[in-house]
């Protein structure tokens, strides 16, 4: 086991709801709901924030940023989703292994 939750679920330590799995990234439930529908779609590759981020990345971003229509209409959300990115403690951001959260359900509240 790694220090990384996020780390640990990619590698099947640590028990997760994947929804999507390819050789870059994975879609989970998360753990508290904040929508019907909450989706975490997380790289495989460990890469602790936007921050953290430099051009070998702009692939697995751009896959992961791509992947996101394709898994909210798996899970049924044909009428659009949220897409947040917390970066950092001043973010909000408690897990320190990127993640793009996929929000959905009933429509959701402004923002
Ligand atoms: P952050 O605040 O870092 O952007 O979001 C972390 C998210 O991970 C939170 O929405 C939280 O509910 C979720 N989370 C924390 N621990 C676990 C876990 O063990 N399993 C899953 N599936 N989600 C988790
Ligand atoms: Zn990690």
């Amino acid at each position: 086991m790694t220090a990384c939750l996020f780390c640990n679920i990619v590698a099947g330590k640590t028990p997760a709801q994947f929804v999507y799995q390819d050789e870059l990234a994975v879609a989970f439930k998360d753990i508290h709901p904040k929508a019907r529908v909450h989706l975490l779609v997380v790289p495989r590759l460990h890469v602790a924030s936007l921050d953290d981020l430099d051009n070998t990345h702009d692939a697995l971003m751009a896959h992961m940023i791509r992947l996101l229509p394709i898994v909210a209409r798996e899970q049924g959300l044909a009428n659009g989703f949220r897409t947040i990115i917390n970066t950092g403690a001043g973010g909000g951001q408690e897990i320190a292994h990127l993640h793009l959260h996929l929000l959905g359900g009933p429509p959701l509240p402004g923002f």
